[in-house]
């Protein structure tokens, strides 16, 4: 990729003009954290040459419009928790920070939608809309930092997943600013509607290399009377995937979450929260969810619950002593995790459901064999395992060459099962190496060539999911 220009003193000064002065920062003074995300921290920083902060739509256009006529690259960044690298500013350019566009524009009870900017947090519209007796089903891990044009464009998953699928089985409508700086609406507030491509799926998981998402138009759910956390106990996780599966098809227990967590990640996750969630589990956890009507329906889903998990040789199966602690935990499984292994690499694979069986005896034999350790918390639902995988008893002078070729035969696996890199984390720059050889060559040149027609000068984010032919 070559063809950029650098960030004028005279681009600075247009950039203030359009969004003010106060809202541009160049040079020195950008801070640190915008130099990477929560996924490349570790990594070589990155720091733009502008940080932008516009405060609507039109702003965000003009900015494009000018970068088109400068050839300078623009990042979209969000709550800046993304696992991938994708709101990192690869080549510098202009860092679009659009936190400030983060008001919560609508909320229709009748209609059950609720119209937003991007930067409202995840968090922030579950409890609006709790509020008015709704849910927003959209629920990643990262909730209370991340923000919703960045779980669109990452078409983030979550644990209620299961049930409600991922954010993008949450969009009607989006508008968006095109690379070249146009504003439209995609998607419409419709129920159904066959009028033309579905650009709403295309942008969703684009990572900000297709458009800049500037308001989106979600669906609400009726948020039903009583949700209950039940953790399971099982032997292995061999009983443990076999439950996932019986639970997903099981109509009478009709789970909203299941949780995969092996026993020596739920152990260091109570040790780093100082609170035993899982009840310092003797085997590994599957945390199932499910909703009810009233106190007879729990209690017949529980009751169904406790049959199917002892016909899968469940320990135990209780319910959670405290949910809000519990999901904390959860959510703070990578930093817990850290703690113990500071020498671990990530990965987001994801599989058919019904193959994670074998994947996951795979996963083993193959972590055996290279004499490494892993740890799992996984969305086993969805068939996403979220594995940090650690040298274990290889030498650091021998790992990144031995994991260099565990990696490649953990993908194999992954892609022979019909399996992909990432459920949903995405690409970015971090899994780009890999997706160049994994994905299927027709498949990669569709993708540039829609990247072409939506931005000729590769200014959007570019660097991100594959580079340019
Ligand atoms: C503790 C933790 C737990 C997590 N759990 C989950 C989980 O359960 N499920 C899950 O899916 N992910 C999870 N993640 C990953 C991350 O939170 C998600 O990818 C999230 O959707 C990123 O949102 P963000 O606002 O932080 O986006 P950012 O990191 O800021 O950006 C992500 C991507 O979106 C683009 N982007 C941002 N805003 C816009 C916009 N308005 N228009 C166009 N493009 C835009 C950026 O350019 C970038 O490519 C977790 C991360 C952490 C740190």
């Amino acid at each position: 990729m070559s063809g950029y220009q650098p960030v004028t003193a005279e681009i600075v000064a247009v950039l203030s003009a359009i969004v003010g002065p106060g809202q541009v920062v160049a040079g020195d003074e950008i801070p640190a954290r915008f130099g990477h995300d929560a996924g490349t921290w570790r990594d070589a920083q990155h720091l733009p040459e502008v940080l932008v902060a516009p405060a609507n739509a039109e702003e965000v256009a003009a900015v494009l419009r000018l970068a088109n006529r400068a050839l300078v690259p623009v990042t979209p960044r969000g709550g800046g928790t993304g696992l991938a690298g994708g709101a990192v500013p690869l080549l510098g350019g202009i860092l679009l920070d659009l936190g400030r566009l983060d008001r919560i524009l609508e909320i229709d009870p009748q209609g059950r939608y609720a119209v937003v900017e991007p930067g409202v947090k995840t968090s922030r519209l579950q409890r609006v809309a709790g509020e008015q007796g709704l849910l927003y089903a959209g629920d990643p891990c990262s909730n209370d930092d991340c923000v919703i044009g960045g779980n669109i464009a990452t078409n983030a998953g979550g644990n209620r997943a299961v049930k409600y699928g991922v954010t993008s089985d949450q969009v009607l409508e989006l508008e968006i600013v095109t690379p070249l700086g146009d504003r439209t609406v995609v998607g419409s507030r419709l129920r159904k509607n066959s009028t033309g491509y579905n650009l709403v799926r295309l942008y969703a998981g684009a990572e900000g290399t297709l458009g800049i998402i500037t308001r989106a138009t979600l669906k609400l759910y009726p948020l039903a009377p009583l949700i209950r956390d039940f953790v399971v106990t099982l032997p292995d996780l061999a009983s443990a995937i076999g439950l996932v599966s019986g639970l997903r098809n099981d109509h009478g227990v009709d789970p909203i979450v299941l949780e995969l967590i092996d026993r020596r990640t739920a152990h260091a996750m109570e040790r780093y929260n100082e609170a035993p969630v899982f009840g310092n589990p003797a085997g590994d956890c599957l945390v199932v969810q499910f909703e009810a009507d009233d106190a007879d329906e729990l209690a017949r889903k529980r009751a169904l619950l406790e049959l199917r998990s002892r016909g899968h040789g469940a320990l135990g199966v209780e319910p959670a002593v405290d949910s809000e602690a519990l999901w904390k935990a959860r959510r703070a499984w990578g930093k817990a995790l850290e703690a113990e292994l500071p020498v671990a690499f990530g990965e987001d694979l994801v599989v058919p459901v019904e193959l994670l069986a074998g994947f996951a005896a795979r996963l083993q034999e193959l972590v055996a064999r290279y004499r490494f350790d892993f740890r799992l918390a996984g969305h086993a639902g969805d068939g996403n395992m979220h594995l940090r995988i650690a040298p274990g008893a290889v030498e650091p002078d021998r790992w990144p060459e031995a994991h260099g070729r565990f990696r490649d035969e953990l993908y194999r696996t992954a892609y022979a099962l019909g399996g992909r890199l990432s459920g949903e984390h995405g690409i970015g720059f971090k899994r780009k190496e890999p997706l160049g050889r994994f994905i299927d060559p027709v498949e990669l040149s569709l993708m540039r060539a829609v990247k072409r027609a939506f931005d000729p000068n590769h200014v959007l984010n570019p660097g991100k999911i594959f580079d340019p032919a």
